[in-house]
């Protein structure tokens, strides 16, 4: 393509939201075969909710005040749910030490009577050894309605669980359905949960995805498929996605995203949709493929 045809492509794309920082990106765009998208924060709003707290032992006030001091050093999204959560039910954050996070897995500290705390996923439960039995039946119900589960536990036994709601964008359903149609391969890429990840990607109408990945894990999933020939899409919205993102042929960012993410890719979708990804995608077939 031309360097002309490239600037009418830029600016067609602008008129979609879709900032585009480097010609190259645009052009590439024409050749995309599959696209990687993020589920929290891409697909869903990212703002998520607590829908449903199960506590299993303990006094409710006393283990939501836990989860607040908790959930007061991380700047996760969930953390925020679960603050607001525990305002909502007037309980006062309790007194911790020894704060940590754990990447893709949550948050630990120790109360002020010294007990060990534990909030997070499943895997950074059980890798520390709690048995979760006594939540099974509750976490299976809420996974099935695509609900992020969170465990507590103090001293290694399990205390409390919450429900996590996402609600997907408005849009998402018929922009995955418009990127399909486009002749693309959509595959959804998540730090959540199997049953989770499997619960939005049937609403979304994607057949691919990967669930429980690391960051680290995003980038290798891009690697091997690049290594099968495939000219590969990256969308998404998070710090964890920042390494994809500079992997992919070309990076998507969410425009409300993190600006970790924002610099780590070619194109920027201002409005936040997918549809921008669509959009881009068509507009460089027809500026940048037909011209010569
Ligand atoms: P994603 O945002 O795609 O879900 P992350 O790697 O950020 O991926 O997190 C993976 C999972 O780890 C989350 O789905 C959640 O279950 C758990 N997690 C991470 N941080 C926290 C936190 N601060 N509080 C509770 N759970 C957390
Ligand atoms: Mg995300």
């Amino acid at each position: 393509a031309t360097p002309i045809s490239t600037m009418i492509g830029v600016g067609k794309a602008a008129e979609h939201g879709v900032l585009v920082r480097n010609g190259d990106a645009l052009q590439t765009a024409s050749k995309l075969s599959t696209l990687v998208v993020d589920k929290t924060g891409t697909l869903t709003e990212g703002r998520p909710r607590v829908t449903e707290a199960k506590v299993l032992q303990d006094e409710e006030q006393a283990v939501l005040g836990l989860v607040s001091a908790l959930e007061r050093g991380s700047e996760h999204p969930i953390a925020a749910a679960l603050m607001a959560h525990a305002e909502a039910h007037h309980a006062e954050p309790g007194e911790i030490r020894d704060f940590d996070t754990v990447t893709g897995g949550g948050v630990k500290a120790t109360s002020a009577d010294g007990r060990a705390l534990l909030l997070g996923n499943a895997r950074l439960l059980e890798e520390a050894g709690v048995d979760l039995a006594s939540g099974r039946e509750v976490a299976a119900g809420l996974e099935e309605k695509a609900r992020t589960v969170v465990y507590l536990a103090v001293d290694g036994r399990l205390t409390a669980l919450f429900g996590i709601s996402d609600p997907l964008r408005h849009d998402t359903i018929a922009a995955v359905k418009r990127l399909q149609a486009d002749g693309l391969r959509v595959v959804m890429l998540t730090g959540d949960n199997e049953h989770t990840a499997a619960a939005i990607a049937r609403e979304v109408g994607i057949d691919d995805f990967h669930a429980g990945l690391l960051p680290e894990d995003k980038h290798a999933e891009i690697e091997r498929l690049q290594g099968e020939g495939e000219v590969v899409g990256m969308v998404g919205d998070g710090i964890n996605d920042a390494p994809a993102l500079a992997r992919a042929d070309v990076g998507f960012a969410i425009g409300q995203g993190t600006d970790v993410a924002i610099e780590s890719a070619g194109i920027t979708l201002v409005r936040g949709s997918l549809h921008g990804v669509a959009a881009a995608i068509e507009i460089s077939r027809a500026t940048l493929t037909n011209i010569k």
